[in-house]
């Protein structure tokens, strides 16, 4: 990203030398410095940096997983964003809503796969105001009390607050009191106005998705924040994501972990024009460890990167490979085919050098996996158990079955 017709002179080096080991110090950088480490320190440096950060924060060197499911109620959205590959508008053919029957089955299999968390997550149906979100958490809580709720976005919240005509803090306060244990930072995408819009022209702006954060927040509700990069955003932009998050932070303390991830450009309007590269996605990730010096964690998505970034990202500052996903559906529509069984998770932090760790949603370690004899031996546990963007080649594979001669 430097510009390679200039060399650096003796004393940008030292500037960018002296930058590297505050920010490797935990000293807290401003939003400028983030910006130049993205685009202008060595990579191997900024890695080495954001590393260090981790190494001192989690100096037991163990890096964490999580077994969840990524349950999906309806695909009914009116939001319309541009790079969602999972929606379909009101009245389509292909719309689809499950009952809470077919959600509580859903919880079941996880339960039974050892998942401590469920992520419940669907579009804007037009009639699902905050009475639909009381009765699926209450119904969730109370079938499958040791399922930890973490779900839906404030972008669900502004979306249910309208349908029922109520203020946010109220549907805020229903939804906690019907089940909801934790936020997940789903439709933050890109906060900063110019690529918000583009993708997302119908959706509520990055200042609004903060300010329902952080009223959550306030109500004691804890979060992650993600980001979504990759649609054209400039490097600015990308930082500019990070202040955005950071100044919400300050104030309330609420967001557990940052998570990243990459577009991915099939089957949606933006017909992937652009796309962020492993190095600008590697890059950002170390950035960000370094920048939000307050925020605890650090997730990198293998999901659309491929395990081979997961396991890179581990030396650029990471302590989280974040889950399994039995289940996951909206970002695989749009083309994420990577898929992992749970040992090869365990043996991607294993080989990089870190102890893999099961944890929960509030990242309490549930089993530490010291040494290979200690790993988990349920082969069931793998991602996409039975999600329904793999139908298709399941059903494939069955009538080709099907059609082979019976061998003898
Ligand atoms: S990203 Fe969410 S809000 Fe946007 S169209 Fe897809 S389902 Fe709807």
């Amino acid at each position: 990203m430097t510009d390679a017709t200039k060399s650096p002179s003796a004393a940008d080096s030292r500037d960018m030398a002296d930058l590297l080991a505050r920010a490797a110090d935990g000293e807290r950088i401003t939003p400028e410095e983030a910006l130049l480490l993205y685009t202008d320190a060595p990579f191997h440096a900024l890695g080495e940096a954001a590393d260090a950060h981790r190494r001192r924060r989690y100096p037991d060197n163990i890096v964490t997983y999580l077994i969840d499911r990524n349950i999906n109620y309806t695909n009914v959205c009116v939001t319309a964003c541009k790079f969602c590959a999972f929606y379909r508008a009101p009245k389509h053919a292909e719309g689809w809503s499950h009952d809470l029957d077919e959600v509580l089955r859903r919880c079941s299999e996880a339960v039974d796969l050892g998942a401590t968390q469920v992520m419940l997550q669907g579009g804007h149906h037009p009639e699902y105001g905050v009475e639909y979100y009381e009765e699926l958490f209450s119904a969730v809580k109370k079938a499958y009390p040791e399922l930890v709720i973490h779900s839906i976005g404030p972008s669900e919240i502004d979306h249910m607050a309208r349908v029922s005509n109520v203020d946010i803090d109220e549907a805020i306060r229903r939804i906690k009191v019907a089940g909801l244990d934790s936020i997940a930072g789903a439709g933050a995408e890109m906060l900063p106005e110019r690529p918000r819009k583009a993708l997302a022209p119908l959706k509520e702006s990055g200042e609004r998705w903060l300010e329902i954060m952080e009223q959550a927040h306030n109500q004691g509700l804890r979060s992650t924040a993600t980001m979504m990069m990759g649609t054209g955003e400039t490097a600015a932009e990308r930082i500019e994501h990070l202040r955005m998050i950071r100044d919400v932070h300050d104030k309330t303390g609420g967001f557990r972990s940052f998570i990243p991830w990459t577009y991915q450009p099939e089957n949606n309007k933006l017909k992937g024009r652009t796309q962020a590269t492993v190095i600008e996605y590697l890059r950002l990730i170390a950035v960000a460890r370094v920048f939000f010096n307050d925020i605890a964690h650090l997730q990198s998505s293998w999901l659309t990167t491929g395990k081979a970034a997961g396991q890179l990202s581990m030396h650029m500052g990471v302590d989280d490979l974040g889950s399994i996903m039995l289940e996951e559906n909206v970002i695989s529509s749009a083309g994420a085919k990577h898929r992992s069984r749970l040992s090869e998770l365990i043996d991607l932090i294993r080989s990089a050098d870190r102890i893999p760790a099961q944890r929960n949603t509030t990242y309490e370690r549930l089993a530490v996996h010291w040494t290979p004899e200690d790993d988990p031996q349920d082969d069931r546990v793998r991602s996409h158990v039975s999600s329904i963007v793999d139908l298709p080649i399941v059903e494939k594979q069955a009538a080709q079955a099907e059609k082979k001669p019976v061998e003898k």
